[in-house]
């Protein structure tokens, strides 16, 4: 857990599973101290043990997005431990139930729109601002959104899904929205979509491995420092809006 001029650290929140997971082991494998943020204890401490048993060096934080008491409570204990962060992934993200019409959006279910805002947008805010004062210190810090080319207006893919496909349009927004208030500092922020990737979300029914997913938020992470600002990228390049 040290933290020496040349030792960067990154957090990614959701990092317990998934393509969050293989984001912090790809970072952790390119020598970045890698923090993992998910809100069951259990989960985090495992995947935290698998990092650890990989060679790399990774702790963890409870971080549940959708509390302002965990954000809170998790960036005061992340800066107790190191002087700056380097990288912060906002890989965390939910679906929403998809069956029973409650995403078609003739018979939208609001509450699951609530939800799912919730996590996939304010919970990218409420991490993001909670932990800026601290990544700020970094020289130039990268901030990595992890979105969905479901949320693009542009490609319109995937199923009809009237919460999560307009959760990521916003997060895509907001994102935008931030780069534009973050143009005359250093900060690095841009978005990642993963392709359609086999993790618990898709019911491991989909294409792409976890570590492929994981390619475009680690090459946005890793940006040199006169790199893209406020745009969306897949691992072949970029996306349209
Ligand atoms: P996943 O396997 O379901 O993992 C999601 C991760 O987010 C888990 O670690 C989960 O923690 C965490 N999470 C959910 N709600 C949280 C909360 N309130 N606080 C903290 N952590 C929370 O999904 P994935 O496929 O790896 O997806 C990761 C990201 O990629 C998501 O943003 C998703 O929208 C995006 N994405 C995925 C695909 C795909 O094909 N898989 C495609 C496009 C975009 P728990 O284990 O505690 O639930």
């Amino acid at each position: 857990m040290g933290d020496t001029d040349n030792e960067k650290t990154a957090l990614v929140t959701g990092a317990n599973k998934g393509i969050g997971f293989a984001i912090a082991r790809g970072l952790g494998k390119l020598g970045f101290t890698v923090i993992v943020g998910a809100r069951d204890d259990g989960r985090r401490d495992e995947a935290v043990g698998r990092l650890q048993d990989e060679g790399i060096d990774a702790w963890g934080v409870r971080l549940d997005v959708t509390s302002d008491y965990s954000v809170t409570e998790a960036a005061a204990t992340v800066e107790q431990s190191i002087d700056r962060l380097d990288v912060l992934v906002n890989n965390a993200g939910i679906s929403g139930r998809m069956g029973g019409g409650g995403q078609d959006p003739s018979t939208l279910d609001l509450d699951v729109v609530r939800t799912v805002l919730d996590t996939n947008v304010f919970g990218v805010a409420r991490v993001t601002n909670a932990l800026l004062p601290l990544v700020r210190r970094a020289a130039p810090p990268r901030f990595v959104n992890m979105s969905s080319s479901m949320g693009s207006l542009t490609l319109q893919e995937g199923p009809i899904s009237a919460a999560y496909g307009p959760s990521k349009t916003m997060l895509n927004s907001l994102t935008v929205q931030y780069a534009r208030q973050l143009a005359d500092t250093n900060v690095i922020i841009n978005v990642a979509c993963p392709g359609y990737v086999a993790t618990d979300f898709t019911g491991h029914n989909a294409p792409r491995t976890p570590e492929q997913g994981a390619r475009a938020a680690i090459r946005l992470a890793t940006l040199p420092d006169d790199g893209p600002r406020g745009r969306f990228f897949n691992e072949d390049g970029e996306l349209p809006w």
